[in-house]
């Protein structure tokens, strides 16, 4: 009911009725009253009048799961949502959740990591109060083969959510993180549950550093936030939200042909690796050459000077030859 209030007295412009609310919910005003209390409490700014009634005058930065309800405006993503002050790892979380039965859709999302992950067993930096740590819970009736692409599909929604929510020139580079001017913003991390043919889940883990106004000194060189970026604060629900509606609407043209070949063109838009001199770090045999896209399976291809060769996602880094991109 909390979510639904909220949601009510955000679609109205004016005061929402105190009545209108107990008859809407079939609650006594006393029940009204006290969820305008824990909204306040919250942080939220919620004008009372008499004879009018309640109007919200403004949000704080919080994407707990009541906010989160009265803004969703998705089919499936998002369906369960768990909001954690602090967890261990929000992809950890998912699945646990995914093997206790929850739907495919099933949301975490956290303000803090304590072991928050990166590839290859690398950390992912997460502290509170600055980012959002969310996973997403899939479980699709696709080859396994074709499941690594889905890291590039949330790489494109998670780009063009944050270009829709804060206007910026948000790219990806092959094939898991979003940078803006260069520095990196955000990093995805894909896992996957599977038999040799069947999937029984995937969760896709997405950090973005919104709030962020300094790093570590290892990353200090590659990482950014929005704030340094934009130079101003982004409501982290809204990313969140906007992500969800742009993976439901990406995610359904991989669907159709379980591949990229519906969205290279798109997403080699937003390659900022495109034309670019790059170094492979693939631990096999490095080498360096000239990034021209994404194939429709999603690998990248990088003319060197001998051949073109095509790289799967994998293991793979890939950085520029003069710095990060
Ligand atoms: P890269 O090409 O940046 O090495 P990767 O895909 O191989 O990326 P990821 O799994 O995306 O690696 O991220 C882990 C790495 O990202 C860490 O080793 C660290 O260098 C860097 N990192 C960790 N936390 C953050 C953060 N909050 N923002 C930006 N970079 C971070």
């Amino acid at each position: 009911m909390k979510a639904e209030i909220l949601k009510m007295l955000r679609e109205t412009e004016g005061y929402v009725s105190g009545q209108e609310l107990c008859n809407k919910f079939g609650v006594s005003r006393t029940a009204v009253w006290k969820v305008i209390n824990q909204l306040k409490e919250t942080g939220y700014e919620i004008e009372a009048a008499q004879n009018k009634g309640y109007h919200l005058v403004s949000v704080p930065d919080v994407m707990d799961t009541v906010e989160l309800e009265s803004i969703r405006a998705t089919e499936w993503a998002g369906c369960e949502i768990y909001y954690y002050d602090s967890i261990d790892s929000t992809n950890t979380k998912a699945k646990e959740l995914a093997e206790e039965g929850h739907p495919a859709g099933t949301f975490v999302v956290a303000d803090r990591q304590i072991a928050g992950k990166g590839r290859r067993g690398r950390a992912w930096e997460s502290p509170h109060g600055t980012g959002i740590f969310m996973t997403l819970l899939l479980k699709p009736d696709i080859n396994p083969n074709n499941a690594s692409m889905l890291t590039l599909v949330a790489a494109m929604a998670t780009a063009g959510a944050i270009r829709r929510v804060t206007g910026a020139d948000a790219q990806i580079k092959w094939p898991n993180d979003i940078v803006i001017d260069g520095k990196k913003i955000c990093g995805i991390l894909t896992e996957m549950s599977a038999q040799f043919d069947y999937i029984n889940h995937i969760v896709i883990g997405i950090g973005i550093n919104v709030h962020n106004e300094f790093f570590p000194e290892e990353i200090a060189e590659t990482a950014s936030s929005l704030l340094l970026t934009c130079g101003k604060r982004f409501h982290r629900a809204d990313l969140i939200e906007a992500f969800l509606e742009e993976f439901e609407k990406y995610y359904a043209v991989y669907l159709e042909t379980e591949d990229m070949e519906g969205l290279y063109k798109e997403y080699n838009q937003m390659l900022v690796n495109m034309g670019r001199q790059v170094k492979v770090l693939d631990p096999k045999e490095p080498f360096e050459g000239k990034a021209m896209g994404i194939t429709r399976k999603g690998e990248l291809i990088v003319d060197t000077w001998e051949s073109r060769k095509l790289v799967s996602s994998g293991e793979v880094s890939v950085r520029g030859i003069y710095g990060y991109v």
